[in-house]
């Protein structure tokens, strides 16, 4: 009897001293529920009016948009979004355009491959499904450039499958919510956030309770202040409650990228400069560029633009500056020379180099992709007084 009195004593001090956590007071599952309804009711509310967001989501307009917005901000994307839906509506016209055109209309978008890979995927679509998106995540994987994010993103929001995904904003929300130590990064971080994703998706409403977490974490739960006190969810918050919110998520480190070297010739004839057309399947691939190759001085550069069979005329071209361009694994540091051609010669035999074909232009009228380092090395030749 004693024993049984003092165990009730010890149960009740602890209940009245202890603060229980957001954590313990809802079961697990309950737990998930109520983030993913209180996530929906949000979003409902709170979404941006955003042109891709309509009542009867489009599997293509979903794509596209999905596809444009990889590492590229929202206003950055809608007019390219607008532009390129007017030209292209649906697969099929997509499809049979030439890739210098979808490049032409990706100029300055950056990361090319994604429109290399996406008017690919669209011949894809049209061939094997008749122009129609498939709805099956895993069917939509087998096309170009389709990985898990972009596969679970069209199957929710435009065919309302129970499918997850993940990008940084996802991984960055979920990793505070569930206060995940991992590295997110890594295999084991990643994971847990790809399983956490996956039990979350609420089976009536997919699509909108994966935008909700992207939204989330694109206008509250931001990477570096996040604004907790307006987040729908602090009460369900792990790391709001331990106050870890910019501890985490833990990100590691990335290798620091290398440099490369290059020099660009801007080699101008008339009101014309001779761009060459990118070998597709490389870097910048099916882009038009002034010739640029990897060198450590100008004049090494000069001696390869020889061997590409450019003919320099007699002077020695003219210094014009350096452009820098971050890529995701590299930082191009890129010597500018610019000179007048000695004639308007044609190229030939470009089979092995990196480039298939070369056109004396005007950059502004070209029927093709300029790169975003291509329009910087030109504007450095202009700032120097070259009228192109
Ligand atoms: Fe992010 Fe703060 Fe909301 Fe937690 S409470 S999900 S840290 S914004």
């Amino acid at each position: 009897m004693l024993l049984g009195r003092l165990a009730k004593s010890v149960i009740s001090m602890k209940s009245k001293g202890e603060k229980q956590s957001a954590d313990t007071q809802i079961q697990p599952g309950e737990r998930d529920r109520t983030i993913a309804e209180t996530l929906c009711a949000w979003f409902e509310k709170s979404a941006r009016d955003l042109p891709w967001r309509k009542k009867h989501r489009d599997p293509y307009e979903v794509w596209l948009s999905e596809v444009m917005l990889q590492q590229t901000r929202v206003d950055t994307v809608i007019p390219y979004f607008e532009k390129f839906l007017k030209r292209f509506p649906n697969a099929q016209s997509l499809a049979s355009a030439s890739l210098d055109e979808v490049l032409h209309l990706w100029s300055g978008l950056g990361y090319y491959r994604r429109a290399r890979e996406l008017h690919a995927a669209a011949g894809e679509v049209v061939k094997r499904y008749g122009g129609t998106l498939p709805a099956e995540a895993l069917e939509l994987r087998t096309l170009p450039g389709i990985g898990p994010y972009t596969a679970g993103a069209i199957a929710s929001m435009a065919f309302g499958k129970v499918e997850p995904l993940v990008d940084g904003n996802v991984s960055r929300v979920l990793a505070r919510l569930f206060g995940v130590e991992d590295d997110i990064r890594g295999s084991v971080g990643s994971k847990k956030i790809w399983a956490i994703a996956a039990r979350l998706v609420p089976k009536d409403k997919p699509g909108q309770f994966n935008e909700a977490l992207m939204e989330l974490g694109a206008t509250v739960c931001t990477p570096k202040d996040p604004h907790c006190l307006l987040c729908p969810a602090r009460h369900l918050c792990t790391a709001f409650e331990k106050g870890k919110q910019r501890d985490l998520p833990v990100v590691g480190e990335k290798a620091g990228v290398p440099t490369v070297s290059m020099v660009s010739l801007v080699l101008w004839h008339g009101s014309d400069v001779l761009l060459m057309r990118r070998r597709e399947g490389g870097l910048f691939g099916g882009m038009w560029e002034p010739p640029m190759i990897e060198a450590a001085s100008l004049e090494e550069g000069l001696v390869g633009f020889r061997k590409l069979g450019i003919a320099l005329g007699h002077q020695k071209p003219d210094e014009m500056g350096q452009v820098r361009h971050v890529l995701t694994h590299r930082e191009l540091v890129v010597n500018v020379a610019s000179g007048r051609a000695g004639e308007r010669f044609e190229m030939r035999g470009l089979t092995n180099e990196p480039y298939e074909r070369a056109s004396w232009s005007c950059p502004g009228t070209l029927e093709g992709g300029v790169s975003k380092l291509a329009r910087k090395v030109l504007e450095a030749a202009k700032a120097r007084g070259i009228a192109i």
